[in-house]
């Protein structure tokens, strides 16, 4: 691969390959795969890795919201997009780009209703979110009524999918729990059919919910974090294949005396000889403050260099004295080997913060197509 001159986001195709197609091996023929694309492809780029999705075989894909599947629309994606949390003033936008709404709760329903039926829309594709424990968005199992009579007669909609999201797939201390949510959802359903006398699909199955409840994938599962190479815990991390490498190069190196300091604030004060490299990436680009001051590190030709002093707007100061490198040498700020988890662990987050935290200023590379 070609070293970094400047702070970019590469981004391998054959990784997400090998990850979705790990995936589908935990899944039977007839189960559905919706890849969750949200938030730019959980940082990452979204047309051009839904478009991928779409060759290698994704039978569906969810968006957080409608802006988000506008764009895959305009980048050409032609599978079926749910929309997970649509917000009502831009219904008209949704039906004219063919996106799905996920409805949570009877005032939405109502007024998806008179919106797609004023567009002269029938058998309109709706999802129903049902909340079993994660308390977030959802209707209550005790809705299915109220949603029957809401929707009486009408043409205008059909009900595709009633899903729910499990609160703690990952966390297998939990297990209890998420049994009962599925149990929950299970019950849902069977009200649901014998209410309306059809089945719509069912899906409630996250990443760490199609690894660790494979009794649990009913018609389709989502995934998200697992695409793009995170399995949720060590045992599952292993067989994924993180698909973002972030780089830089160094900008400047700084041999200080003791007793100096580094950075705002004078947060840094040497208490020997130090060589420092100052490198072109900050908290705007998505390494927030809270890696600063030794918590976080980046790569240097594969020795650890830890970040010092206060991470700046555009800029970080990592300490590298005990590493041999020049100016102009290519910096990893996370890749396969050191992953995004490991250094999000750093500052006590996840995976899914810090790469989608990665801002739209950083240039996205993408290989392997
Ligand atoms: C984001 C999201 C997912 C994807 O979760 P991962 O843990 O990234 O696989 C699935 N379902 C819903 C409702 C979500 O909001």
């Amino acid at each position: 691969m070609p070293k970094a001159r400047e702070t970019v986001l590469e981004i391998d195709l054959k990784k997400l390959k090998h990850n979705f197609e790990y995936l589908k091996s935990k899944l039977d023929n007839n189960t559905l795969f919706l890849a969750v694309v949200k938030a730019f492809a959980y940082g990452n780029e979204a047309s051009e890795i839904a478009n991928y999705l779409e060759t290698i075989g994704a039978d569906y894909f969810a968006v957080a919201y409608i802006d988000e599947g506008v764009a895959l629309r305009k980048a050409g994606v032609t599978k079926p997009i749910l929309v997970l949390h649509p917000q009502t003033v831009n219904f008209k936008v949704l039906i004219e780009n063919n996106l799905e709404p996920s409805i949570y709760n009877s005032k939405i329903l109502k007024e998806f209703i008179e919106i797609a039926s004023a567009e002269e829309k029938q058998n309109y594709p709706i999802h129903l979110k049902f909340n079993t424990g994660l308390n977030r968005l959802g209707f209550w199992h005790s809705d299915v009524e109220t949603i029957h009579n809401i929707i009486g007669e009408t043409k205008t909609i059909h009900i595709k999918s009633i899903f729910s999201h499990l609160a703690a797939s990952e966390d297998l201390e939990e297990k209890i729990f998420t049994l009962n949510q599925i149990e929950t959802f299970k019950g849902i359903a069977t009200n649901f059919e014998e209410t309306f006398g059809y089945k719509p699909m069912l899906h409630i199955c996250n990443t760490s919910g199609i690894l660790n409840y494979p009794e649990a994938h009913f018609n389709m599962v989502r995934s998200g974090i697992g695409l793009y190479g995170f399995g949720n815990s060590e045992e599952e991390n292993i067989h994924f294949q993180p698909i973002a490498t972030l780089k830089t190069a160094i900008s400047q190196i700084h041999h200080l005396k003791k007793g100096e300091t580094v950075g705002y604030n004078r947060a840094f004060k040497t208490n020997s000889v130090l060589k420092t490299a100052t490198l072109p990436i900050g908290h705007a680009d998505g390494i927030g403050r809270i890696y600063g001051n030794g918590k976080g590190f980046v790569t240097i030709n594969n020795q650890k260099a830890p970040i010092i002093g206060n991470v700046c707007m555009d800029m970080i100061m990592v300490n590298i004295t005990d590493i041999d490198c020049n100016e102009g040498d290519e910096v990893i700020v996370f890749d396969a080997n050191s992953t995004a988890e490991t250094l999000a662990q750093t500052a006590n987050t996840i995976s899914y913060e810090l790469i989608t935290s990665i801002s739209q200023r950083v240039k996205r590379i993408i290989r392997g197509a």
